[in-house]
């Protein structure tokens, strides 16, 4: 990676994590779960509205490192108005990314490319992870009429 290509990922993951999006509170929220990534000390809620099989709305509060605060906020912003399916294939895709695995398609990333240089920092992809694990056990739960578990990363 180029130093300008660089400094303009940081620019992105800082963007997002002064300002993050996505955290306006649901007031009736259909899929709700908690994550946790002791390591670094990231603590996330996540909240989503579904309208039929499209999230209407997502709710995230996330207290943590600059890495996890904005993979939250770029999750909240890439999956408003997506269908469960698509959800959970970006999820596929995020976390294949994140883990440096080999990616079986291109698709548009939006400002998660930003996040494309954390799979040479290995303590870090947790920190990355952790929305997209706690709302994809969210979707799961909610699906399987089951109650989520709190996700905590080992
Ligand atoms: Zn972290």
């Amino acid at each position: 990676m180029n130093d300008s290509l660089d400094a303009l990922y940081r620019d992105i993951i800082m963007d997002h994590f002064k300002y993050p999006r996505g955290t306006a509170k649901l007031t009736d929220p259909d899929i709700g779960n908690e994550g946790k990534n002791p390591t670094c000390g990231d603590e996330i809620q996540v909240a989503v509205k579904l309208d039929g099989e499209m999230v209407e709305d997502i709710f995230v509060g996330c207290k943590g490192c600059a890495i996890s605060v904005a993979s939250a906020s770029m999750l909240s912003e890439i999956i408003k108005g997506k269908s469960v399916p698509e959800v959970k294939h970006i999820a596929s895709i995020i976390k294949a990314m994140l883990k440096g695995e080999e990616l079986k398609e291109q698709i548009d990333l939006g400002d998660l490319e930003a996040l494309r240089g954390v799979k040479n920092f290995p303590v870090r992809i947790k920190c990355a992870l952790l929305a997209w694990t706690t709302l994809i056990e969210g979707l799961e739960a909610y699906e399987n009429r089951r109650r989520a578990s709190v996700i905590t990363t080992e």
